[in-house]
């Protein structure tokens, strides 16, 4: 088997494919071992995030007061030591993994000459074929650029060169309120800048809970990040004191920096996909079947160039059952049950469905809330904003969906997902017993909160 992109598709599908006892080859940059989520992704920006939650003191604010910092003056050298630390180690064990299982990591870039045949180009401009069964396309995704727009990289940039930011900005604007966007948008304002998030939808994060989105702005507006709604960028001028957006209303927003968050493009430009008979879309994305089969059998793609839901999480997902069906082993196909994880500013998770959704497909349920600041764990840490939301059929008591905000969030939500992934009901969580003083603890507050609603109902009934 032969890979193409060592991101984490691609790594879990040779590491899969050599413990199914097949030679298998990754090729690969030599400074991108890891991908995108190693390198400008995932981990930077959530190892940025940690150093931004611990050099700001931010979440100890409510208990130490709201002047509470670690550090006063935060440098980027403070932000990045940790950064860089991480993505060292991450990437030895990449590697390290990689040759433990005899995968063999090729240095260059590979594009198709024929079906079965790529051929490697490394940084010296060698040329190298290799051929193979079975191959993965993995090449992930680069941001976005609109042609309007001049990129300098320091002043005006996209999620790749944020994280090589000179100094903090005082101000910045932000393009794109995605996951991304709001990411960084956390992040900042955190830091003290004074950020502006322009969008031209008139809402952010539609597929989340209506009242975890409304929690998120409050917060976000609290650390003093503006909102510009239904807004369209006209025009990025660079200026000697700094930026200047102009929007298609007429407004003029004066920055340090601007940081454009509008979508990704898949990286298929360069892989002569036609030399194996396969084409990708406008936006660079190759399709697939339920097996991660492109057009051509024998020929897989998995990750962020398959496009949605284009996160490392399913990414790796993709890769393990793409390699399984690859090499004839029986394997399950992917759940549609997936945790959806948002690292901003407090953290967001779910899993299931909104009641936005319920609603609108006439399903009834019945909700059960906790909130951090009745927990003891909650008054410990100082979060006081923080909950857990139950969305339970009043039918058949099982869990609809899981919507968690606040400290911990992230994790939190993989109870949920395996109570609802082996069919639990609400009951389960009343009687089991929780570690105290935990968060986890809110499951078992949201779960009787929710069959005392029931309860309520069925004894009108009565
Ligand atoms: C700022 C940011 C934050 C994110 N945060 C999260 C998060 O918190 N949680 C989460 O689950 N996901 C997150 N993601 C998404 C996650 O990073 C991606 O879903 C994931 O990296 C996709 O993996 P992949 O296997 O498609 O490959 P990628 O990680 O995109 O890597 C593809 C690799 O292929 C290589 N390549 C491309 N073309 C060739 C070629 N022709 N020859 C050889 N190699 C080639 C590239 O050099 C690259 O290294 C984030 C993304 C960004 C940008």
């Amino acid at each position: 088997m032969l890979v193409i992109g060592s991101g984490p598709g691609g790594q879990k599908a040779a590491i899969a494919a050599a413990k199914l006892g097949r030679r298998v080859a990754v090729v690969e940059r030599p400074d991108r071992v890891g991908g995108v989520s190693i390198h400008t992704g995932t981990i930077p920006s959530k190892t940025l995030r940690e150093a931004v939650l611990y050099l700001t003191g931010l979440t100890q604010r409510d208990l130490y007061g709201q002047s509470y910092r670690l550090k006063d003056e935060i440098t980027v050298a403070d932000l990045t030591a940790r950064t860089q630390h991480v993505v060292g180690r991450e990437v030895d064990v990449i590697r390290s993994q990689l040759s433990r299982n005899q995968v063999a990591l090729v240095a260059g870039t590979g594009r198709f000459v024929d079906a079965n045949t790529v051929a490697v180009t490394d940084m010296t401009g060698q040329e190298r074929l290799l051929t193979a069964h079975h191959i993965v396309i993995a090449t992930g995704t680069r941001p976005a650029r609109p042609d309007l727009v001049e990129f300098d990289e320091r002043t005006i940039m996209d999620s790749d060169n944020v994280i090589n930011l000179e100094r903090v900005p005082r101000s910045m604007v932000i393009v794109g309120a995605g996951v991304i966007g709001l990411e960084y948008a956390s992040m900042f304002a955190a830091l003290g800048s004074k950020v502006t998030v322009v969008e031209q939808r008139a809402r952010m994060l539609e597929f989340c809970d209506e009242e975890v989105v409304e929690a998120l702005r409050y917060h976000l507006r609290d650390l003093a990040v503006t909102f510009r709604f239904g807004e369209k960028v006209a025009a990025v001028e660079r200026h000697p004191r700094g930026t200047l957006t102009v929007l298609e209303s007429g407004k003029k927003i004066p920055a340090d920096a601007v940081m454009y968050s509008a979508g990704r493009q898949g990286l298929t430009d360069d892989l002569d996909l036609q030399k194996a008979g396969l084409s990708a879309d406008a936006r660079g994305r190759i399709a697939v079947d339920e097996h991660f089969r492109t057009a051509v059998p024998h020929i897989y793609a998995v990750g962020d160039v398959i496009g949605f839901p284009a996160l490392a999480a399913t990414s790796m997902e993709q890769g393990r059952t793409a390699a399984y069906h690859a090499c004839g082993e029986p394997v399950h196909p992917m759940p549609e049950l997936q945790p959806i994880g948002i690292y901003t500013i407090p953290e967001i998770s779910y899993v299931g469905r909104t009641e936005d959704q319920l609603t609108e497909d006439c399903v009834p349920f019945e909700v059960g809330v906790a909130r951090y600041r009745e927990l003891a764990r909650g008054q410990i840490i100082g979060d006081a904003h923080g909950m857990l939301k139950l969305l339970v059929s009043p039918e058949d008591r099982r869990l609809l969906g899981v919507h968690c905000f606040g400290t911990g969030a992230t994790e939190l939500i993989h109870i949920g997902q395996a109570v609802m992934g082996c069919g639990g009901t609400v009951d389960y969580l009343v009687d089991a017993v929780f570690n105290y003083p935990t968060l986890a603890e809110s499951y078992k507050v949201a779960a009787l909160d929710a069959t005392n609603k029931i309860r309520q109902i069925d004894r009108m009934a009565d």
